[in-house]
Order: structure tokens, then sequence, then C-alpha cells
């Protein structure tokens, strides 16, 4: 068993207090992390969203020119008909023209109606593509302050983080090294709570029994204890305990 000194468990615990912060820093960073990428991944994806929106619109607007088109054609077919009904000589060619005439009037309607159909879904397109601009206007506006207040608290983190790591440096140079390594791997493995405090025979790590010899070896303070369950480091705090 590896002798310990009561300095040592001071120094430990000093350590754990700067890990726990460390590791809540961390934490908290990841989550703002998380959340900056999930501010980005919205708007991307309304943006998809208003693209689809505006493309629709293009095909919409292109196929309403396409038959405004057609009906211009027509008027001019029609027009020219009428021009030759005027100098047809027999009657079978003047039937024959009025028929065409009649042909073009329906195509015409046709088109017409399904012109109307489109104006509606145009319409109806051109306003929720204005919609969309709106609201992804209010959405960028809202994202650039939510980004900025958490820019702003990822500063203050990263730097409030390189202070803990810094003085949790200068701790573990108190300490014997290979005790740091010790640590750093039971933190790493209880995700960040490498010492445990024993309270009338239960680590406070894992809420397990420990087994009444190591009890009295963690009372005593005189040698490095590993909880058997969690792999903790061990400690007795007689003050506490007295009260
Ligand atoms: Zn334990």
């Amino acid at each position: 068993m590896k002798e310990i000194s009561k300095q040592d468990i001071e120094t430990l615990l000093r350590l754990q207090e700067t890990e726990t912060q460390i590791v809540q820093l961390e934490d908290t960073l990841a989550r703002d992390e998380h959340r900056q990428g999930e501010i980005l991944a919205r708007q991307e994806q309304f943006q998809k969203g208003l693209d689809k929106q505006k493309q629709d619109l293009a095909v919409c607007t292109a196929s309403f020119e396409e038959m405004e088109q057609d009906i211009r054609l027509i008027d001019q077919r029609i027009a020219k008909s009428n021009e030759t009904l005027r100098m047809v000589r027999s009657n079978k060619e003047y039937q024959a023209i009025l028929r065409e005439v009649e042909e073009n009037r329906r195509r015409k309607e046709d088109i017409e109606t399904s012109l109307l159909e489109l104006m509606e879904e145009k319409e109806g397109l051109s306003a929720a593509v204005e919609e969309s601009e709106k609201e992804l206007a209010q959405l960028q506006s809202q994202a650039k302050s939510e980004q900025e207040e958490i820019q702003s608290q990822l500063t203050r983190n990263n730097a409030l983080l390189e202070d803990c790591r810094t003085e949790q440096k200068q701790i573990g140079e108190q300490l014997d090294p290979a005790l740091m390594t010790l640590f750093k791997r039971i933190s790493k493995m209880n995700k960040g709570l490498a010492v445990a405090k024993v309270q009338d025979s239960v680590c406070m790590g894992c809420f397990m029994n420990v087994p009444p010899q190591m009890y009295i070896e963690v009372q005593r303070g005189k040698n490095l204890i590993s909880c058997p369950q969690c792999s903790r480091i061990l400690y007795y705090d007689k003050v506490s305990q007295d009260v």
C-alpha cells in the first residue's frame, strides 16, 4: 500500500475542487458549441425551404409567361384569319376559315382558364415567398443576437477554464507525479470525480459499503486507499463526521 500524508490528501481535495470546475466548464462549453451548431442548422433549413419556394415560383412564373405568349400567338392567328375572311371567294373556304377561328377561340378559352388557375397559384407562392423572407430576416436577427451571447459566454468560460487548468497544474506540482497521474486516470473513469469521502463505511462516490478493515485504514489516513467498487481515492473527514 502506498503511503500518503495528510498534506497529500488536502492537496488531492483541492485538486478535486478544480477538477470539478473544469469538468463543469467543459460541459458548459460543449453544450454552448452544440447550441451554436443547432442555430446554424435551423437557419440553413429555413433557407432551404425558402429556396424551394422561390424555385416553385420561378417555374410557375415561366409557365404563366409561356401561356400568355400562346394567347398572343392565337390572337394573331385569329386576326389573320379574320383578315383572310374578307378576301375569300368560295363559301367552302369561308366555312373552313370560320371553323379555324372557332377552334382557335376554344383553345384560347382553355388556356385562359388554366392561366387563371396558375395566376392564383402564382399569387399564393409569391405571398409565401414574401412571408418566408420576412421570417428568415427575423430568424437571422434573432440568431445573430443568440450567437453573440453564446460567443461571449464561450470566451468567458474558455478563459475560466484556462485559469482552472493553470491553478490545477500549480496544485498538482505539490504532488508526487505518479499520484497526479492516478488522480487524472480515476477522474477520467468517473466523470471528473476522483476523490470521495467515506461516511459511515460508505463511499460517497458510488454509495457502496467499504470493508471494515478498509474503513479503519481510511480513517487513519496514512495510506492511499481506493474504493474497491469505483476506484476513487477515499478520504475521511473527521470534522464533518463529528458534527
Ligand atoms: Zn466508491
